[in-house]
């Protein structure tokens, strides 16, 4: 999901790359579950997210879409995000004791978390720390690699891009038709081609490479 704010106002100002070192790490998060309530619709699922979802809990995409997963539209698009729930609005997934009951298998959002993505001008991104997201001080230096905590990080950083871009020229083409019908079409496509259809395990680079090629 994208936000229209200054870096300035949300960042220390500097962009980082996946060797660089970042004042990130709040120690494991002990005492703390903040960033897992009350974040609306902003813990968004891309389709790497769901997948991991599914296996993780080992249900059908549709078991986890109805279960798991809230719907919006931003400019035209479907997203999907955790859903929020109860007297403080918290993710599902999070325990009594204010754990992540899905800690190995949770979304690219909580594995970033603190940091955010920012998608440069000429393609590409960087991640950035979001200063005032995390009440947890001290923060340790960490290396963003490790932070986070994603294999076969550079195959996922492309991936993060393709469907970027994916977004955005589903994105240009609504603008352009400004057809109900046809956005109605796209984002049931977008949904059953990228979510509900399942990937076979091991293999979910290369068939959404080649969902990407079709759709
Ligand atoms: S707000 Fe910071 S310390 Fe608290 S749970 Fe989130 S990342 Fe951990
Ligand atoms: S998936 Fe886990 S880390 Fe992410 S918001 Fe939910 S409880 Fe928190």
């Amino acid at each position: 999901m994208e936000r229209h704010v200054s870096m300035e106002e949300i960042s220390d100002g500097k962009l980082y790359g996946l060797g660089d070192m970042v004042r990130a790490d709040c120690g494991g998060c002990e005492g703390c579950s903040t960033c897992c309530k009350g974040m609306g619709q902003s813990v968004v699922l891309d389709p790497l997210d769901f997948h991991r979802l599914c296996l993780g809990l080992k249900a059908e995409p549709k078991q986890v879409m109805a279960a798991a997963v809230d719907l919006h539209v931003e400019k035209g698009i479907i997203f999907l995000s955790l859903k929020m729930s109860g007297p403080e609005e918290s993710c599902l997934f999070l325990n009594e004791e204010g754990r992540c009951r899905i800690h190995p298998f949770r979304p690219g959002f909580c594995r970033m978390f603190p940091l955010g993505r920012f998608y440069e001008e000429g393609g590409g991104f960087r991640y950035f720390l979001q200063v005032h997201e995390c009440p947890k001080e001290p923060k340790a230096k960490v290396k963003v690699k490790k932070w986070i905590d994603t294999p076969n990080v550079k195959e996922y950083e492309a991936f993060v891009n393709r469907w970027h871009d994916f977004l955005k020229k589903l994105e240009r083409a609504l603008q352009e038709k400004n057809d109900p019908a046809w956005a109605k079409r796209a984002n049931l496509r977008l949904l059953e081609e990228f979510y509900l259809k399942p990937y076979t395990q091991g293999e979910f680079y290369r068939e959404f490479g080649e969902r990407c090629k079709i759709t």
